[in-house]
């Protein structure tokens, strides 16, 4: 129902610039003021004209781009009141938690509401002398049925605050007024007011267009370090132009990196089409891996998107099955890329990559969900906050995990198979030609979201290979079976191996400092989760002797082989006693280096696999 619902919205929309040009329709004008920044709060003024007779329904988001849990940025608003074209007050209804029912109105309705926001991150809004740091679903109301209306925001800054606009809202003359062609542009469109210093650089297209890319940053570091942290984002940016070929047509010719680093802010990325609103605590210096990783969403989500993305729910959690592919691929991209650009080393990546392979081989969340099925956890997990306990941390891989491990399979293989001729940026170009490249009917749409069944087509395509492709698709997309890592790794002279070879393990068995009490979920198929121990129980004895910490408790297993069977006496959390016997295997961590480092040399097929994998692909 829902989906039938959507797509006949979507359908509207994609009609509407031949039946009704935009500027034929009254805009949606908002005024955002802060008069007293050191309270956290905005004064915002919103004016629908034009609107139809009946109830105006005016409503604060629930979600936002890029963020999948409900966040009810209606929590925060308070102050409201309605007025008519004339200024008379208007009476408001509730007939939901995130509503404002507005009737009695002549066509006109102006509401004003004060809202309070102080979390520095790319989902919320933060407000305090330093700037005004907005994402703009937890800032703006909006109504129900005037999504495809054009909009204008003014911001008004706090006197002599030094403040400058950082937006991907398309600019006016008047440096503080801004528009936008619809509500998702602009729900796309975080804004940072404050006193940022700028750096940018200018990139080209094959066909001959210019970009300019921006890096807006407000932070205490130095200039030298904004210089380096600019310097490293070209570099991010030349080289990740090269998976794709081509840079997407940014809406307003700019793309924008809206970077602030300050000390009480949280480390955080969010992707846009135009921009990224990137934050931390540290050095601007230290934030080069998410603005990778950010740079990379403008193709790979934010016109590579998946179905169930578009066009944006904001009135409900959006579920989509692609996110392992969403954040999962650019997750191995942001590495990459930073890897192929010389801002991370050749050991730091393959470690990155050993990583990804390891936490899906020995990660227990794979026995119950494939990377499909993680994608629907999101609005569970991605900064959702519930009071009640899971057991995700056995049942649950993150999709960007998991993702990334199949990005990586899949570039591994089809190298390995085609012997470098072809590799997954083919594919992803492929993905970005039938998918990103066609764009919209307007900035902030996008007219052909892919679907899973896609993804395995385009697979065929790149490797003239359907059988291939649709066995990698029932294996690894919609199934759970996991790739032989060891064996791809090897053709690029990485050796994945065990990292604690030849130790004893009881399970990831952690926490208790006094007594040997299992602090955390055990993992169906580890040793103690088999033997029936689990988290709160409290570990008394083995074999026979005392045991009274978890570091005793580790230091016995120690001193036993992978086989080895061991008696446990332990009591449950009710006091209850009882026993069990515990059959320790090999610590499975893992982990990835080059063959250099294990004593061994890479052979040249081997050194060439890793260059074409690893290496620069810039001026080739
Ligand atoms: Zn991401």
């Amino acid at each position: 129902m829902r989906t039938l619902v959507r797509a006949v919205v979507a359908a509207a929309v994609m009609l509407l610039p031949l039946s009704a040009p935009p500027d034929a329709q009254a805009p949606v004008v908002y005024k955002v003021s802060f008069p007293a920044p050191e309270h956290h709060v905005a004064n915002v003024e919103v004016v629908f004209s034009g609107v139809s007779a009946g109830t105006l329904q005016a409503r604060m988001s629930r979600s936002s781009p890029g963020r999948y849990a409900v966040h009810e940025f209606a929590k925060n608003v308070y102050d409201v009141h309605a007025f008519d074209g004339k200024g008379s007050e208007l009476v408001t209804s509730r007939p939901n938690p995130y509503q404002w029912d507005v009737a009695g109105h002549d066509g006109t309705v102006r509401i004003t509401y004060k809202i309070y926001g102080d979390l520095v991150d790319g989902t919320y809004l933060a407000i305090d002398p330093a700037h005004a740091h907005m994402n703009m679903p937890a800032t703006l109301m909006w109504a129900r049925r005037m999504d495809d209306r054009p909009v204008r925001v003014t911001f008004t800054p706090p006197a002599e605050s030094g403040w400058k606009a950082a937006t991907q809202l398309f600019p006016t003359s008047d440096p503080w007024t801004f528009t936008a062609p619809n509500l998702q542009y602009l729900f796309d469109s975080p804004t940072e007011l404050s006193a940022y210093r700028l750096r940018e650089f200018t990139v080209k297209n094959p066909d001959g267009k210019t970009f300019t890319i921006r890096a807006a940053v407000h932070t205490e570091s130095s200039d030298q370090d904004i210089d380096q942290y600019a310097a490293g984002v070209e570099k991010i940016v030349r080289e990740a132009v090269t998976v794709f070929g081509e840079y997407p047509e940014y809406d307003t010719g700019t793309y924008t990196f809206v970077a602030d680093y300050l000390p009480t802010n949280a480390g955080d990325g969010m992707e846009h089409r135009n921009s990224t609103a990137v934050s931390g605590r540290g050095n601007v210096r230290n934030g080069l891996g998410t603005a990778s990783h950010e740079f990379f969403h403008c193709w790979n989500v934010e016109r590579i998107r998946p179905q169930g993305l578009e066009p944006f729910n904001f009135e409900e959690a959006n579920l989509t099955d692609s996110l392992w592919v969403a954040e999962g691929f650019t997750q191995y991209y942001g590495s990459l890329i930073t890897g192929r650009a010389g801002i991370s080393d050749v050991k730091n990546t393959v470690r990155n990559m050993g990583n990804l392979a390891a936490e899906v081989i020995n990660g227990s969340g794979r026995q119950f969900r494939s990377p499909v099925e993680m994608s629907h956890m999101a609005p569970f997990v991605d900064a959702a906050r519930a009071v009640d306990p899971t057991n995700f941390s056995t049942t649950f891989i993150s999709y960007y995990t998991y993702g990334g491990a199949v990005a990586l399979a899949l570039d591994l293989t089809l190298r390995d198979k085609t012997d470098g001729r072809i590799t997954l940026d083919d594919f992803m170009r492929a993905m970005w030609k039938a998918h990103g490249k066609p764009g919209g009917p307007q900035p902030g749409l996008v007219a052909k979201p892919y679907a899973v069944t896609d993804l395995r087509d385009r697979l065929a395509e790149v490797s003239g290979d359907r059988a291939f492709a649709e066995d990698f698709y029932k294996r690894y997309m919609i199934g759970r079976d996991v790739a032989d890592y060891a064996r791809l790794m090897q053709r690029a002279g990485v050796v994945l191996r065990k990292r604690n070879a030849g130790r004893a393990w009881a399970g990831e068995i952690r926490g208790g400092q006094e007594a040997a009490r299992i602090g955390n979920l055990q993992a169906p198929g580890t040793p103690a989760y088999d033997a029936g121990l689990e988290q709160d129980d409290t570990i008394t004895e083995i074999d026979g002797k005392a045991i009274a910490s978890l570091q005793q408790f580790g230091e016995r297993i120690a001193g036993h082989k992978p086989g080895d069977t061991i008696s446990v006496s332990f009591k449950r959390r009710n006091g209850v006693a009882q026993s069990t016997k515990i059959v320790l295997t090999e610590d499975p961590a893992l982990e990835a280096v080059l063959i250099e480092d294990t004593g061994g040399a890479p052979t040249a097929a081997q050194k060439a696999f890793r260059d074409a994998w690893l290496g620069s692909k810039q001026n080739r």
